[in-house]
């Protein structure tokens, strides 16, 4: 088999290409791999193997059209991980959020068409829905997004999901909650503090903090989006959830103490434009039809993910002191 990543120099891109090039996922032991990444600031070769016999990395840009007609040409799926993902971003600016998770979507879908590639698994988001006070949403809640980040999700959920029922393209969609682990970008919430913690700074925490996620671990995450490349259905929607709920605060709480700091380091920070309040998913369609369900509970993954950054001040140094990447609001753009 052979497999375009886009976005695979990213934080869940790139944990789903080394997980699969170090044999996690089995069957695909002779899967070839291409990346293609554009590298924007959230991008990171160093996230990859720098040589490995079973992957390629092009840099390029999901937009254009003829880079892709020449790419994709003998590869037999996409995973489709390329986005603007950060929502802070996409309140101070979302002109690339479009460009790039819709108009990038519907050019590489068009590419596939256009190839031959059979098979495409769409990458996105519960913020799709918007925000649920109560209850879990199914796959067929209507989709209400808030951001612009959300809303661009959601156009390329729908543009998605027409070429498959438009043009017969197996096409599958996942909505995840958020997720953490190594690697993560340290503009959002778990990297940020985490890292500001362990440089001796306060963590800057919108609002009450009484916001709700649920997280869930980028290792379960692409486990899931493995399964449905492999077993997922056409033209089929699949919620993967983290199956915890926590606010903000308590997030807050679990990493000033896996820091060894106390609630003097937190900073509090006036509240993100149009914040959704919560979000709640309900994973039982994969679970039903795919037998997924996430494996690492919240307390060793959050424990890792502070070693992890506590063992690598390399990475994250680099990546959260470069020139461009404090995001519109600085040291305060938090959460997914
Ligand atoms: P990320 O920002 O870490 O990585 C995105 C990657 O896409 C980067 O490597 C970037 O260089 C690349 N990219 C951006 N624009 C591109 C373009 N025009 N052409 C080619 N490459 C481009 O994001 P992530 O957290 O790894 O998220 C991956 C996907 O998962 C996204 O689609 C995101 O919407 C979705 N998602 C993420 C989360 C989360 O908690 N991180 C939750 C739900 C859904």
């Amino acid at each position: 088999m052979r497999l375009l990543i886009t976005g695979g120099a990213g934080f869940i891109g790139s944990h789903f290409v080394r997980t699969l090039l170090e044999g996690g996922y089995p069957g695909h032991e002779e899967t070839r791999v291409t990346v293609l990444d554009k590298l924007t600031y959230a991008g990171n070769r160093g996230n990859l193997p720098a040589t490995h016999p079973r992957l390629e990395f092009v840099r390029g840009d999901i937009c254009d059209l003829p880079m892709l007609l020449e790419l994709l040409p003998g590869h037999d799926a996409v995973v489709h991980f390329a986005a603007e993902s950060h929502v802070d971003r996409s309140v101070a600016s979302a002109a690339e959020f479009i460009r790039t998770n819709v108009g990038g979507t519907q050019t590489l879908l068009d590419a596939c068409l256009a190839t031959g590639v059979q098979q495409v698994v769409h990458v996105s988001t519960d913020e799709v829905y918007g925000s649920i006070a109560e209850g879990t949403w199914t796959e067929d809640w209507p989709l209400l997004p808030n951001s612009p980040y959300a809303a661009s999700k959601a156009s390329s959920d729908l543009i998605a999901r027409s070429y498959w029922r438009t043009h017969g393209l197996h096409v599958s969609i996942t909505r995840c909650s958020n997720n953490y682990g190594p690697y993560q970008h340290p503009e959002k919430l778990i990297p940020l503090f985490t890292t500001n913690l362990l440089e001796g700074l306060q963590v800057p925490l919108y609002g009450d903090g009484r916001n709700i996620r649920e997280w869930l671990h980028v290792d379960d995450h692409c486990r899931a989006i493995e399964l449905v490349l492999t077993r997922g259905r056409a033209g089929e929607i699949y919620n993967v959830g983290g199956g915890n709920e926590l606010t903000n605060l308590q997030i807050t709480e679990r990493l000033l103490k896996l820091c060894g700091a106390n609630a003097s380091m937190v900073r509090r920070v006036a509240d993100r434009k149009g914040h959704d309040l919560r979000y709640a998913l309900d994973g039982s369609k994969i679970r039903a039809e795919l037998g997924y369900a996430p494996r690492i509970p919240i307390e060793q993954g959050l424990a890792d993910t502070v070693a992890w950054y506590q063992d690598n001040p390399g990475w994250w140094k680099t990546v959260k002191h470069a020139s461009d990447n404090h995001g519109p609001q600085g040291r305060e753009g938090i959460t997914s």
